[in-house]
């Protein structure tokens, strides 16, 4: 992995960064005009009172301006130094009250008294400013003009959709949410990783086709998936294996949540992947907490999706607040995340049956020469090995992933090995 596909993904997120992003509005459409100059989007827009589920897509929320003035006509919140001020989804008010009034409004993070917290108010109508504990604490008696200049107005959800096709309609789908303001890891840093996946797939699509289709989802959180599931819900028995992308370019290690059923092929191939790479990670199983997986998994769906993450949401002290910055999303994080993505596709891609076509016995490897071609090799007694392993295990009911697994060889071996046995007429495909 060179450092310049880490520094692409870093230069994406700053791009995106001051963007005031919401689950509806123009910072959504900014976001995906900005993605699509990498990959193509279809950039689909529901309108505000469609029924999905048991949720109604809402109205859209527009943030123009925010600002509060203290008695003397200092500016001490203002939306231009953060987008982090305005809680989302906040009504419009233009108002002059006191203090106290004022402070009813105000959120903060007393343990963090620099930091400003990240809120929502989405599904109740009400409106608030964030700030640091520092600036709160010192501000003087009122009155304050106060002045949020927001739409909340009938329009529409806008998420988009990145499609490439394979060989097969079995799909594996990518998403990542696209809803938070200026919060780099917690929003941005998925969507760069999922841009520049898609990216490496076009190109390896240039030279080979790819097994399955790939469908990439850039997706206001909850309501996005919630929607988008809606929509689709006649075409979700394509989607084979599914990955969930937040929180993937803090510098901490690996963590992956397992899909609901546990063991479905993203679970086997990622955590085949992890285990076989030098690298800290965890793996967990899943919860119905954290992102879009859980609506992907939910009972009605139960659909094979994992989710990937660095540090999870929640388990960083930044987490939804104005440290969630650009220092805290690394190149190289972003990029290790990639090629873990990467790797684990590939294992998708490549993973299935063979038959043995000479099971009674070991067939005689030395006179098909398969012996010659081991032997000068410095790691032939592992190859040897897994010839060994594929050709015992080839008997249609285990696939390579299983033949992986359970030799202790790197994938990458067993499915050349696979091939090479293939040639020499020893295996069949069997899926
Ligand atoms: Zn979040």
């Amino acid at each position: 992995m060179t450092v310049g596909v880490g520094k692409e993904m870093w230069e994406l997120v700053a791009e995106l960064y001051p963007l005031c992003r919401s689950i509806t509005g123009d910072g959504v459409r900014e976001t995906l005009a900005i993605v699509g100059r990498q990959i193509a989007l279809d950039v689909h827009e529901v309108p505000t009172g469609t029924q999905v589920f048991d949720w109604t897509v809402p109205r859209e929320w527009n943030l123009h301006d925010a600002w509060v003035d203290d008695p003397t006509g200092r500016r001490v919140i203002d939306l231009r130094d953060s987008n982090l001020h305005v809680v989302s989804y906040s009504t419009p008010v233009d108002q002059t009250m006191p203090l106290a009034e004022l402070r009813q409004h105000l959120f903060t993070l007393p343990e963090h008294p620099d930091w400003v917290p990240y809120r929502t108010s989405y599904y109740s109508e009400s409106w608030g400013l964030c700030a640091s504990q520092r600036l709160v604490d010192s501000l003087p008696d009122g009155p304050y003009r106060v002045r949020i200049d927001a739409t909340l107005a009938e329009g529409s959800l806008t998420y988009g959709e990145h499609f490439l096709g394979g060989e097969t309609q079995e799909e594996v789908l990518i998403s990542c949410h696209v809803c938070h303001p200026s919060l780099a890891n917690d929003n941005l840093s998925g969507i760069a990783v999922a841009t520049q996946l898609a990216r490496r797939l076009a190109r390896r699509l240039a030279e080979t086709r790819p097994r399955y289709s790939y469908r990439f989802l850039f997706i206001p959180g909850t309501i996005g998936s919630i929607t988008w599931l809606a929509l689709n819900e006649h075409h979700l028995d394509r989607i084979r294996h599914g990955l969930v992308l937040a929180c993937v370019g803090d510098p901490g290690p690996l963590t992956y949540k397992r899909s609901r059923r546990g063991d479905a092929g993203i679970d086997r191939a990622i955590t085949h992947v992890l285990a076989r790479s030098a690298r800290q990670h965890t793996v967990t199983d899943f919860s119905p907490y954290g992102y879009d997986e859980r609506q992907y998994c939910s009972p009605g769906f139960n659909l094979p999706v994992g989710s990937l993450s660095r540090t999870p949401y929640a388990q960083y002290p930044q987490y939804h607040t104005s440290a969630d910055d650009l220092d805290l999303v690394r190149p190289e994080a972003m990029a290790d995340t990639l090629e873990v993505c990467w790797e684990t596709l590939r294992v998708l891609e490549a993973d299935r049956r063979y038959r043995n076509l000479s099971p009674k016995g070991e067939p005689q490897l030395g006179r098909r020469g398969l012996y010659g071609t081991i032997g000068g090799r410095s790691d032939a007694e592992q190859r040897q090995m897994a010839m060994l392993w594929v050709l015992n295990l080839s008997d249609t009911d285990h696939s390579l992933l299983d033949i992986a697994d359970r030799s202790g060889l790197p994938f990458p071996l067993i499915a050349e090995t696979a091939a090479t046995l293939q040639d020499a007429g020893l295996l069949a495909a069997a899926s």
